[in-house]
């Protein structure tokens, strides 16, 4: 049988250039003994491939199949070509000029091969904390601007040596264009200082660090995305030390444990959740306590989850290797500020809290935060979606003009699109400062000059006094598009899905301007990309004090039993009531009559926190869904029956809060556990929707629910919620892309703005 030959065009569209992509082409060609070349090209990669057909199938399938661990493949399409006798397979030079490809890797730890390098003591970087190579390392914190190549990172400043040159010129090498490499001899280097800035332990700044950390002391140390703060997660003292000095009272703290068999001794681990831990971005996971437990109970006060990452960069492997059960590290920041990423900042703004810094002259151009990850409802869920994951794009079911949309306020995000590509920023943070403000332009800056796009419409939250609405008002020329907060939240999550409307939306969360000016958060949309009409909602009660109420949800629970029982509520005898100054509940009841500063609400939000203070679980907050989590924390895991619930239906459906509260509140007097009740409101909300859920579908003829918001960040009615509908047979969509909550925005205000200007 005569062999044939035959010859394809490849083109790979993708993140699949700065990755090892053209190498491993090369060396796949190689292994089947294959001819022809491979180059970069605007969209990605192109390949001319010819030999036998045989070999020529088989290296196609290999390149899904085997592709480097940073590259991110969308699409390959093929077509015959013409036989062209190539001597061999080569890799194409770049041509200057040429268009390239503006997908960027995100950062990603440190891979297996670099890993046995750093810790092999005949390697030429043994215990150099800053290998890395084509499979891992720092990416997008050191881009400054495209193309990526060296000169556009803060690896500028460093001339390889000679020893790194050949390996970074060697396409059979591990490094071979390896932006970032380096070693000891030619790259950057740790160094430690005490506060005062003075340099200690030149020798051995690590080894040094480390022996500081097991005596209590809090080090500033330098990573990947940012500064973290750390200390030893066994040591009580150190803990609280460093809460006190970061004003963080109570909200849970991220620690680092050096392996997985360190972390099963103090969580549990789940297979799903083991494979969030290891996974190349290395996000934080949430994973449930084990008691007893070795680590402080300062470290996540009344919770029943720890948050924890598995260590990400040569330097933390080194740190954490010593012996700890884990380590604190928590942003380096001073409460809601953004993180440092500058040793000058670092020095400037930690000096209260750090006793020491290890630090490094690598530079960070743009900080990330760690991303978080819970695995819920059959899904890892983001809390939060940063490092190791931006800027991977959320690929859209269609092109759409470029469209700069600027997040909401409370862990704010941007996103940029770019044809059909969306690209949302890291975690910006709590547009509540000044600091947190410049971020959001700085990152705004950055994304639009290594996206090279510059946007026609800027789309922004209908809210008028965010910050974020500030910044889009400030742009000048450019067409401006406001959007419904929970319009946007619903459509973030269509967009994930590839979803066109209309569909039944919930929205829950805990704040979001309406189109009345009241703040709604218990929303039901018949939603499409460029419209909603508002089905359904919470019914409206006063919230005390407008903003000052989610810091005391005590003020929520005195307007649910004011509704639910009128003036007469101060003789229930309940232990909120009792623990609040009588004039104060005076003070908050007379402003409820005279509806002064007592914006209405519609949030599901505040609704939790209402229940979780009647219960008595917390009156203050020091965080925002501080008591709704710790409401969630508390529910018992079975919940047998419902508590009563009625809405009206006049335009709209009005679910009333009333017979809700009475109920609980009838228990609580009864003598009911918090956890029987917690468990049994949980239910309520869930059997309500789904009734509610079936009604509308029977009105509209809509089969599809759509969930969105802050709210599903609740485990028990994320999880329930989608079993109940699934039941009835409705066809649920949750996020699994990008957060369910305000960091998740961005992306639906792009995609509703496209759809109005499409309009
Ligand atoms: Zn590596
Ligand atoms: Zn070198
Ligand atoms: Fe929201």
């Amino acid at each position: 049988m005569t062999k044939i030959c035959v010859a394809k065009r490849l083109k790979v569209n993708g993140i699949v250039q700065g990755v090892g992509f053209r190498p491993f082409i090369f060396q796949l060609a190689e292994q089947y003994g294959l001819k022809g070349e491979v180059g970069n090209t605007s969209s990605g990669v192109s390949i001319h491939i010819e030999g036998l057909a045989e070999q020529v199938a088989s290296f196609e399938a290999d390149i899904c199949a085997k592709s480097p661990p940073l590259s991110y493949i969308v699409e390959i399409s093929g077509q015959s070509d013409t036989v062209r006798n190539y001597a061999g397979f080569s890799i194409a030079k770049s041509k200057g000029g040429a268009k390239i490809s503006t997908l960027i890797s995100p950062d990603v730890s440190v891979c297996g091969d670099c890993l046995a390098e750093l810790l092999d003591p005949d390697d030429r970087r043994y215990h150099y904390p800053f290998i890395n190579c084509t499979n891992c390392g720092p990416r997008y914190t050191i881009i400054d601007d495209i193309p990526y190549d060296r000169p556009k990172t803060s690896m500028r400043h460093f001339k390889m040596c000679a020893a790194c040159q050949s390996e970074y010129d060697d396409p059979n090498n591990r490094r071979f264009h390896a932006q970032p490499n380096a070693c000891a001899d030619c790259g950057p280097h740790v160094s430690l200082y005490d506060k005062r800035q003075n340099r200690i332990a030149p020798k051995d700044p690590i080894g040094k660090a480390t022996e500081l950390l097991k005596q209590g002391y809090i080090l500033a140390i330098k990573g990947l995305g940012g500064f973290h703060l750390a200390v030893d997660a066994a040591d009580t003292d150190a803990v609280r030390r460093l809460r006190n000095r970061k004003l963080r009272e109570e909200k849970p703290f991220a620690v680092m444990a050096y392996d997985l068999e360190s972390i099963r001794r103090y969580a549990l681990v789940e297979a799903a959740e083991e494979k969030l831990l290891t996974s190349i971005q290395r996000p934080i996971v949430l994973l449930r306590k084990k008691n007893p437990n070795r680590i402080s109970k300062e470290v996540a006060p009344n919770n029943k989850y720890f948050a924890v990452m598995l260590p990400y960069t040569p330097l933390h492997y080194l740190i954490l290797k010593q012996g700890f059960a884990a380590l604190v590290m928590t942003s380096g920041n001073l409460s809601e500020e953004p993180i440092a990423i500058d040793n000058d900042d670092a020095f400037n703004r930690l000096s209260s809290i750090a006793d020491y810094f290890l630090i490094h002259n690598r530079d960070i151009y743009l900080r990330s935060d760690d991303s978080i990850v819970r695995n819920t409802a059959g899904a890892g869920r983001f809390l939060r979606r940063s490092r190791g994951f931006v800027p991977i794009p959320i690929f859209l079911k269609n092109e759409m003009p470029s469209i700069l949309a600027c997040g909401a306020e409370l862990k704010n995000t941007i996103c940029v699109t770019k044809q059909d590509k969306a690209f949302l920023s890291q975690h910006i943070g709590d547009l509540e400062n000044l600091a947190t403000y410049e971020f959001l332009k700085l990152t705004a800056a950055h994304l639009k000059r290594i996206l090279d796009i510059d946007p026609e419409i800027i789309a922004f939250d209908m809210h008028p006094d965010y910050l974020s609405t500030r910044f889009a008002q400030e742009q000048q020329a450019i067409h401006k598009i406001q959007i419904q907060h929970h319009h946007a939240h619903i459509v973030s999550c269509m967009a994930e899905h590839k979803l066109e409307g209309p569909v039944i939306g919930l929205a829950f969360d805990g704040t979001g301007y309406g189109t009345d000016g009241a703040i709604w958060g218990g929303e039901i949309l018949i939603a499409a990309e460029d419209n909603f009409e508002r089905c359904g909602h919470l019914a409206y009660v006063p919230m005390p004090g407008g903003t000052a109420a989610i810091q005391a949800p005590w003020r929520m629970a005195v307007s649910y039993l004011r509704n639910a029982y009128g003036k007469g509520f101060q003789e229930l005898g309940l232990p909120v009531l009792k623990e609040i100054e009588i004039d104060k509940l005076t003070i908050i009841s007379e402003m409820i009559t005279k509806g002064v500063n007592t914006p209405l609400t519609s949030s599901l939000g505040r609704l939790f926190d209402g229940v979780a203070a009647i219960c008595g679980i917390r009156s203050q907050v020091n965080f925002e869904g501080q008591a709704a989590m710790e409401l969630e924390m508390l529910a018992a895991d079975t919940a047998g029956s419902t508590y009563d619930y009625e809405w009206l239906s006049d335009d709209t459906y009005q679910i009333l809060p009333a017979p809700i509260i009475l109920g609980v509140v009838k228990d609580l007097q009864d003598g009911k556990s918090v956890a029987d009740i917690s468990a049994k409101f949980h239910w309520t909300l869930i059997c309500l929707f789904v009734d509610l859920c079936t009604v509308i579908r029977k009105d509209r003829d809509l089969n599809r629910v759509v969930l969105s918001g802050g709210v599903f960040q609740n485990s028990i009615l994320l999880t329930g919620l989608i079993n109940a509908l699934e039941k009835r047979k409705f066809s649920v969509f949750s996020h699994q892309q990008v957060p369910t909550n305000d960091g998740g925005i961005a992306l639906g205000q792009a995609v509703v703005a496209a759809a109005v200007s499409r309009r």
